[in-house]
């Protein structure tokens, strides 16, 4: 990444080279299929079983729980079609999840609830929503959302669906979580959980989903029965390995990973809007360290986008792009962004590692770039 300023952590962190590692031997020495009866096919499975393990460690819940899938979006997928496929009824959500979950949401006839101006999700409306509706089957609500960052209080939203939908089984896409948060302390609060472990330092193409007992939302992917019969196709036995191994370190730095992210988080915020005008979006006592979203009123993201990139900047901008208009995202029309201000937003996203020398360099590109964009510079 030589000469790249990389704050695109929330889209894609760099592998942790212990995750690197520990992938390599089962690359190219022990690539066998982990579903075989000979030793080779044994040592395979063996070491997808202490991973599995050593996943359910970090999370507090039993190896059994932990189902690996193909990458975040199926965990998410699996979370909410496998279960109205399971029990029939209504699926819930936030209208800022991540289409993950909102899509499949919206396909099944479910509904979204809405959220108020820092992206946390309307409780009232929610209690009002699952108590009107005959049967819900799955309530997911993110813990961390994507764009923003704000961080939702779990056990606020469990205590309103246990109380008015006590048949639910309550799901969390913990996607942007794992690097900011002690998932320890929410799964005792969920049924489901989704992960993703390009997201926290593993490989792409992994993900997890958390059944606790009770939950067994149905299979989305049929075939050989691997998973124990919850999700088919031959086991990425390396990448499961690397997922471990990240999401352990991750869970090991955790706590000084996120004051040392979060002085750099102010540290950028301060950097960038005491030199031109920004509007945070959430601050930063109610959001993840990693993340800053930042909205430039009179600019269009996009070209502020290609003028980063121009000067090494990777940032985001999560707008979508229909019928040749750019929209603004979703998440910010749900929280009632207005579209002058939402066009001009940025994402910057840090991880582990982002460093004061990348912070500075960064905030200095963004000045620049917003003030060449209002005429000034
Ligand atoms: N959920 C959230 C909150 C995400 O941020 C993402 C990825 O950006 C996903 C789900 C999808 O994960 P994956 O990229 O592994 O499919």
């Amino acid at each position: 990444m030589d000469g790249l300023l990389y704050l695109d952590h929330a889209a894609s962190t760099p592998m942790r080279p212990a995750a690197v590692e520990a992938m390599t031997p089962f690359l190219t020495d022990c690539f066998a299929n982990p579903s075989g009866s000979h030793r080779f096919a044994r040592t395979a499975r063996r070491a997808v079983d202490e991973a599995r393990e050593q996943v359910a460690a970090v999370l507090g819940v039993l190896p059994g729980e932990v189902i690996f899938t193909g990458c975040g979006t199926e965990s998410d997928n699996q979370a909410v079609t496998g279960s109205v496929a399971q029990r029939g009824g209504l699926a819930v959500t936030s209208a800022v999840e991540h289409h993950a979950v909102l899509d499949p949401v919206l396909a099944s006839g479910g509904v979204a609830v809405g959220v108020d101006a820092t992206g946390h999700v309307d409780l009232e409306e929610l209690a009002q929503v699952v108590r009107s509706s005959d049967a819900v089957s799955v309530v997911s609500v993110m813990t961390v959302n994507n764009e923003v960052g704000t961080v939702t209080d779990m056990a606020a939203v469990a205590e309103v669906v246990r109380r008015e939908a006590p048949g639910a089984w309550l799901h969390t896409d913990a996607v942007q979580a794992a690097c900011w948060i002690d998932l320890r302390e929410v799964t005792p609060l969920v049924d489901m959980l989704s992960l993703s472990a390009h997201k926290f330092g593993g490989p792409k193409g992994v993900g997890v989903l958390v059944a606790r007992s009770g939950a067994s939302p149905a299979p989305i992917i049929r075939g050989g029965g691997q998973e124990r019969e919850r999700r088919s196709g031959t086991s990425n036995v390396a990448g499961i390995v690397a997922t471990a191994v990240a999401l352990a370190e991750t869970d090991a730095e955790r706590g000084a990973e996120a004051a040392r992210v979060g002085a750099l988080r102010a540290r950028l915020v301060q950097s960038i809007s005491s030199s031109v005008d920004a509007h945070e979006t959430v601050p930063g006592s109610a959001c993840v360290p990693g993340v800053v979203h930042l909205c430039f009123e009179g600019i269009e993201n996009e070209a502020l986008l290609f003028l980063l990139d121009t000067e090494g900047v990777c940032a985001s901008a999560a707008s979508a792009c229909a019928s040749g208009a750019m929209e603004p995202s979703h998440v910010l029309a749900a929280m009632g962004v207005p579209r002058g201000i939402a066009g001009g937003a940025l994402r910057l996203s840090l991880g582990h590692t982002s460093t004061e020398e990348e912070v500075d360099a960064a905030a200095r590109a963004v000045v620049s770039s917003v003030a060449r964009l209002r005429g000034a510079g």
